[in-house]
């Protein structure tokens, strides 16, 4: 192995920071095992902090219709061929339900920007969700909104809030947004969030067309300025019918990267495996836990509509039901070592014992790296 890979992998581990020149060198030096010291190094961070507990959320996609028309997003408001929908408040309702009979502790509700859904409707749909289920959290991720807004959706009961930044440059961002969109106001709802009281998550597509190594770094800097509770990152992938149709999808092997260098620098995040990273490849979770993911976040939505929820190409667990999903990825997680609690999952800074204790449940469990990539 190469010592200096090591090295490297060890300065970020003890200062929790990185250079450029670090980042640059991490993601672009070749060799299977400068990689795993990277993945085993970030795995033992997340074990010190969570064990070997994956949490659950489940993720109710309520409604298509977006007023954005962001250059990436298959549910963008000029994208005529996507089939619109919306669930009723009972639908939504139902599939919670229905989650937490499944042992789901967190519902995360995500939509376009649809202005059907007002606050009010936000809100009576929250506080039902909290009535019905008061030891479950509540997660919000509907986009950007005024502070008087998100106030209002946290007193009806919100515990948390997802809401990429997407890329911290701002001329990045305007080259995946329309002029309508500014990466200011994106980061202004972060800081707005955190403010409130929220348990926020922040995020980037990685390979989004145009991004750098040094959008990268930027992205490190603005989040270790945010410190969010939550990091959310896939791979790119083009969808059909958006402008970025052609352009290439980011690569699995960066992603799994930079998840990496991300527990290294925030060991408490909690940093899922996404089902982006699973779409571009079949054991992406799985190699998503092994290099510092703790969360997965199944579809808990209905599936009749889970088909038009179509952010990108060839989306995995479109033809699932809530069940099957949940078995499977139960399976999956077990295969490789790790276990899902039944608990809210809070970051540590937020929980009151849970993620402390999941971590002392399991010690003495395996980690299972020799991931198989033709499950
Ligand atoms: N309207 C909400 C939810 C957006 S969808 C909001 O504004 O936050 C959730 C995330 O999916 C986005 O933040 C984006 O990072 C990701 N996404 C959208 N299109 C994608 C694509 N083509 N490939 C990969 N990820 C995509």
């Amino acid at each position: 192995m190469d010592s200096d890979y090591a090295g490297i992998v060890d300065a970020i581990r003890e200062i929790q920071q990185i250079t450029k020149e670090q980042l640059q060198y991490i993601l672009e030096t070749e060799g299977k095992e400068n990689e795993e010291y990277l993945f085993r190094a970030a795995r033992d961070v997340a074990d010190r902090v969570f064990g070997k507990a994956v949490y659950l959320r489940g993720l109710v996609e309520f409604t298509n219709y977006c007023k954005n028309d962001c250059y990436y997003c298959g549910i963008r408001c000029s994208n005529q061929n996507a089939e619109r929908y919306r669930l009723s408040e009972e639908e939504i309702l139902s599939c919670c339900d229905m989650g937490a009979d499944l042992g789901f502790r967190t519902f995360v509700l995500q939509g376009g920007e649809d202005p059907y859904f007002t606050d009010e409707r936000i809100c009576r749909i929250v506080e039902k969700i909290k009535a019905g289920h008061p030891d479950c959290a509540v997660t919000l991720s509907i986009g950007e909104k005024s502070y008087e807004s998100y106030r209002r959706y946290y007193e009806a009961g919100a515990d948390r809030y997802l809401l990429r930044h997407e890329t911290a440059d701002n001329e990045h961002y305007c080259m995946l947004h329309p002029a309508t969109l500014s990466g200011e106001n994106r980061k202004r709802c972060l800081y707005d969030l955190k403010k409130i009281g929220f348990q926020v998550g922040c995020g980037i597509m990685v390979g989004s067309p145009y991004q750098t190594i040094d959008h990268i770094h930027e992205d490190f800097v603005f989040m270790q300025d945010l410190r969010p509770h939550m990091i959310g990152i896939g791979p790119f992938i083009a969808h059909k019918d958006t402008p970025f149709k052609d352009k290439a999808n980011g690569s699995v092997d960066r992603t799994l990267r930079i998840l990496a260098l991300l527990r290294l620098i925030f060991p408490q995040v909690l940093l899922p495996a996404t089902t982006a990273l699973g779409t571009a490849d079949p054991m992406g979770r799985e190699k998503g836990i092994l290099a510092g993911a703790n969360v997965l976040m199944p579809n808990l939505s209905p599936s009749a509509v889970r088909g038009k929820y179509l952010l990108y190409d060839g989306k995995i667990c479109t033809g699932e039901e809530a069940a099957e999903c949940n078995v499977c990825l139960k399976r999956r997680v077990e295969r490789i070592g790790y276990y899902v609690p039944e608990s809210r999952g809070d970051h540590p800074d937020f929980a009151k014992s849970d993620a402390k204790t999941d971590a002392k449940t399991d010690e003495k469990m395996d980690v299972k790296t020799d991931v198989k990539t033709d499950a």
